[in-house]
C-alpha cells in the first residue's frame, strides 16, 4: 500500500485534539489525505492519552486492535502522552508498532512518517527527542479543533504547577504559550470560516503569557481577541487556575460582551489540609473573595469547577468540609473524580490508602448534592429567553417530531448541559429561546417567533 492516506485517532483531552488536528494538518500540506476506513490507510496514528489509568488502557486497547488488523504494508505510528511518558513499555506491549512520537514532539510528524516509508526496519522508529518542553506550533497550522461552529482555541501547553497528584508537568514539561499575534492569526481565521464560539484551552489559562514575560497575559489576550474577531460571539475561558484570577481579568471578562460570564476554576478540594497535600493553592478565603468578585462584577455568571474525591488522607471530616463548601458556594457545574494513583508523580508517597468503594461512595455522594443545586440553578431560569448555539437536530423517540439540541453561555461544549429546543432550527447559529422547562443538567425550550412570545 502506497497511497499517502492516513487514519488518525484522537484519545484525551481537547488540548490533544487540537494537536491530532494540528498533525493532519501537517500531514495534508505534505500530500497524505485523511481516510476514514483503517484498513484502507497507509499510516496508522493514534494520538494517546496517558493521564491516569482509564485513560492510558484506552489507549492500549485502540493501538492493540489497529496492531491486529494492520496489513504488512501499513504503518502504525503511537504518538501522544502516553508514548511521551513510556516510549518503550508502549511497545513491549504493543508488537506491531512502526514509529512512536511523544506529545511534545507532535509537529515533526511527516519527518517520522517519511523516514518510515523510506526504510521500514524490524525495529521502530522512536523519535523523542530530548525537548523539555512542548514544541510551538509550526507556521501554517491553526492551533485549533472545530466542531460545528464552535472551536477549542489552543493558547498555550505545559505546565508549570506543582500539582502533587498530575503527571502532566512530567509528560509535556514547563508552560509554554503560543505567541499572541499567531492565536489572533488562528482566531481570525476561525472567524473567516463562520465560527460562533472560541473556548481557549491552555493546561492553565491563567498562566498564560507568564513565559513571553507578559503580566496579567490573559487579560491581554483576551482584549485583543475582542477586537481580533468581533464576529464572534462567544469567547470562553476554560481551565483556569485558582488563586490566579486578577482584577484585570475580571473586569476584563465584564466588560465585553463577547466573553461569556462563563468560567471553569478546578478547585480539586476545600479543605485545606488536603488542598496542601495536593500542593494546590489552600487559601480558601482567597476562593471565596474572588468568587463573590466574579459574581459581582457578573451577576449572570456560570461557574464550573472539579474536585477530586479520595485523595490520600481524605478524613471523613475533611470529606464533610468539602461537601459543606459545595451546598455553600452553589457552583453551577461541577465535575467529580476519583484519585487515580499516578506511579512518579508527587503524591506517589502517599500510595492509595482510600478503598476504591469509599471513594465511589464519596463521589456519588458529592454528585447527588450536586444534582439537587443544579436543578435549583435551571428551575430559575425557566421562562427566561437565552441565546442557544444549535448544534444538531433529532426526534422525540416514538414519534416524528423534530426537536433541536444546542447550548447557552452556561454550557461549554461536551462538558456540561443542553437545551432541547421543539422545532428545527438553523444548525451553526444562534436562536433566541424561552425556556419552558428544566431538567437536573439540560433545559427545555421553545423558540421566540415574535417579541411576545
Ligand atoms: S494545574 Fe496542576 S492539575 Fe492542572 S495540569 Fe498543571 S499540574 Fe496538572
Amino acid at each position: 500500500m502506497n497511497n499517502k492516506t492516513f487514519h488518525l485517532v484522537s484519545l484525551g483531552c481537547a488540548k490533544n485534539t487540537v494537536d491530532s488536528n494540528s498533525m493532519a494538518q501537517l500531514l495534508q500540506q505534505d500530500g497524505y489525505s485523511t481516510e476514514e476506513d483503517p484498513a484502507k490507510a497507509e499510516v496508522l496514528i493514534v494520538n494517546t492519552c496517558g493521564f491516569i489509568d482509564p485513560a492510558r488502557e484506552e489507549s492500549y486497547a485502540v493501538l492493540r486492535d489497529l496492531a491486529l488488523e494492520k496489513g504488512k504494508n501499513q504503518l502504525l505510528i503511537a504518538a501522544g502522552c502516553l508514548t511521551q511518558r513510556y516510549g518503550a513499555d508502549v511497545v513491549k506491549r504493543i508488537p506491531g508498532i512502526d514509529g512512536v512520537i511523544g506529545t511534545r514532539r507532535w509537529m515533526d510528524i511527516c519527518q517520522v512518517v517519511s523516514q518510515l516509508r523510506k526504510e521500514k526496519s524490524p525495529q521502530p522508529l522512536y523519535h523523542l527527542p530530548d525537548a523539555e518542553v512542548v514544541g510551538r506550533s509550526p507556521q501554517g497550522i491553526v492551533g485549533s479543533h472545530i466542531q460545528g461552529s464552535s472551536a477549542y482555541l489552543k493558547i498555550a501547553d505545559g505546565c508549570r504547577r506543582p500539582c502533587a497528584f498530575c503527571a502532566i508537568p512530567m509528560i509535556k514539561g514547563t508552560a509554554v504559550s503560543r505567541p499572541i499575534e499567531k492565536i489572533l492569526q488562528d482566531a481570525h481565521y476561525l472567524q473567516s470560516q463562520g465560527i460562533r464560539e472560541i473556548n481557549l484551552i491552555a493546561q492553565d489559562t491563567t498562566d498564560y503569557g507568564h513565559d513571553l514575560g507578559l503580566n496579567d497575559g490573559l487579560a491581554s489576550l483576551l482584549t485583543e481577541l475582542t477586537k481580533a474577531v468581533p464576529d464572534v460571539d462567544w469567547i470562553r475561558i476554560l481551565y483556569a487556575y485558582p488563586g490566579y484570577i486578577t482584577d484585570q481579568l475580571i473586569e476584563v471578562m465584564a466588560t465585553h460582551d463577547q466573553i461569556l460570564p462563563y468560567i471553569d476554576i478546578p478547585l480539586q478540594h476545600a479543605a485545606p489540609e488536603i488542598l496542601r497535600k495536593m500542593r494546590r493553592p489552600a487559601n480558601m478565603d482567597w476562593v471565596y473573595q474572588t468568587v463573590e468578585k466574579l459574581r459581582r462584577a457578573m451577576p449572570e455568571l456560570a461557574l464550573r469547577t472539579t474536585f477530586i474525591v479520595g485523595y490520600p488522607g481524605e478524613s471523613e471530616k475533611a470529606f464533610a468540609t468539602l461537601l459543606d463548601f459545595i451546598k455553600g458556594v452553589r457552583f453551577d457545574r461541577v465535575g467529580v473524580f476519583e484519585f487515580s494513583f499516578e506511579p512518579g508523580t508527587t503524591s506517589e508517597a502517599l500510595g492509595d490508602p482510600i478503598p476504591a468503594a469509599v471513594k465511589s461512595e464519596r463521589k456519588e455522594h458529592l454528585m447527588l448534592a450536586q444534582q439537587g443545586i443544579s436543578l435549583e440553578i435551571n428551575q430559575v431560569l425557566v421562562g427566561q429567553r437565552m441565546d442557544v448555539l444549535i448544534e444538531g437536530q433529532g426526534t422525540v423517540a416514538g414519534s416524528t417530531e423534530v426537536i433541536s439540541l444546542g447550548r447557552t453561555y452556561r454550557d461549554a461544549p461536551e462538558i456540561d448541559g443542553m437545551v432541547i429546543v421543539e422545532g428545527e432550527l438553523p444548525e451553526g447559529e444562534l436562536s433566541q429561546v424561552r425556556i419552558t422547562g428544566a431538567m437536573t443538567y439540560d433545559l427545555i425550550g421553545v423558540p421566540v417567533t415574535s417579541p411576545e412570545s
